[in-house]
């Protein structure tokens, strides 16, 4: 039975290798224990949790297309973590999605009280014990505060989840070194001298274009300066969300998208769509057809409707899941 069980076991362990698992959490006690505020906290973690891992996928996909020559791709990655082979290391980077994919993530799911008003979670990490021979620091539960259960929306959420786990998972780190590199929770990097830098993005709700990251000029000046951006960890979180980014409308596209809603102009709107890389709902073109068939049969010349799935035509830019910047 034994050696059956064995085989079992191993056989499972073969399967799992290449296969990713999503990013699991790990919570600090039983749900059944938890009081009113943990349950509530619990269910915006398991949204943050789904969000997160199909941004991960996302990031799966995109230093794929990265090694691929992808040229979208390309611009992620440097927007993320600067030149491959001068600022980071894309084999690190991919082994750390790879990590991001089959982690788990510890958390306290009580609201943390936080040193810092603004701070919105953390990693604890405990030093070595006096005279240990191992210099490994432990890296403890995550800890969220009020900030992330209520002051950022659930892009941010995800974004803040990927980023602690980079922490926990792959002791990655946000200082930023004398030496302009960041600074691990790797035992090599211990009692490494800080400067005053860090390697945060400004928007704790993720940057959505590459556009956006190059007016965040803190974070590029470190960025390309660091030759180990692959141990920053924001840069999981601001390329989580710049790959999950159905494409974007360009503020004067947004305008020109809505009058040619307005004028039911569907050339133009698809014009539009097509510059701006927007999705367009699955059934775009099959509706399309439908209502041109429809006013050919009742020999209707006048411009059908568009076939929008919203009622308003604020729904409708939703719809083909644009955003504007
Ligand atoms: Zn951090």
């Amino acid at each position: 039975m034994r050696f059956t069980y064995s085989t079992v076991l191993l056989i499972l362990t073969v399967v799992q290798v290449g296969l990713s698992v999503p990013l699991g959490i790990q919570y600090d006690k039983d749900p059944k224990k938890m009081n009113k505020q943990e349950k509530s906290n619990k269910n915006r973690f398991d949204t943050a949790q789904k969000d997160a891992n199909k941004q991960i996928s996302a990031m799966r996909k995109g230093i794929d297309k990265f090694h691929a020559g992808d040229p979208e791709a390309t611009q992620y990655y440097e927007a993320a973590f600067g030149k491959n082979g001068v600022n980071s290391d894309s084999r690190h980077v991919d082994a750390n999605i790879q990590r991001l994919e089959n982690g788990k993530i510890k958390v306290k799911t009580a609201t943390h009280k936080m040193p810092d008003s603004d701070m919105i979670a953390a990693v604890p990490y405990t030093p070595p014990a006096e005279g240990s021979s191992s210099q490994a620091w432990t890296a403890k539960d995550a800890v969220f505060g009020e900030k992330f259960h209520g002051g950022i929306n659930r892009q941010g959420r995800a974004g803040t989840l990927i980023h602690e786990a980079t922490h926990q998972i792959s002791r990655l780190g946000d200082h930023v070194g004398t030496d302009g590199n960041i600074i691990t929770r790797r035992p090599e990097d211990n009692g490494k001298p800080k400067s005053a830098l860090d390697g945060y993005t400004n928007n704790p709700n993720g940057h959505k274009t590459v556009h956006e990251v190059a007016h965040d000029t803190d974070f590029t000046a470190v960025r390309n300066n660091a030759k180990n951006m692959h141990d920053n960890s924001d840069s999981y979180t601001l390329f989580g969300s710049l790959c999950s980014q159905p494409g974007a409308l360009s503020r004067r596209d947004f305008d020109l998208y809505n009058q040619a809603l307005f004028e039911r102009d569907h050339a133009q709107l698809l014009h539009i769509a097509r510059r701006n890389s927007c999705q367009l709902p699955k059934d775009y073109f099959a509706k399309k057809a439908a209502a041109k068939k429809a006013a050919e049969a009742k020999g209707n010349k006048t411009p059908q409707k568009a076939p929008a799935s919203g009622g308003s035509r604020g729904m409708t830019v939703m719809s083909i899941r644009c955003l504007v910047v």
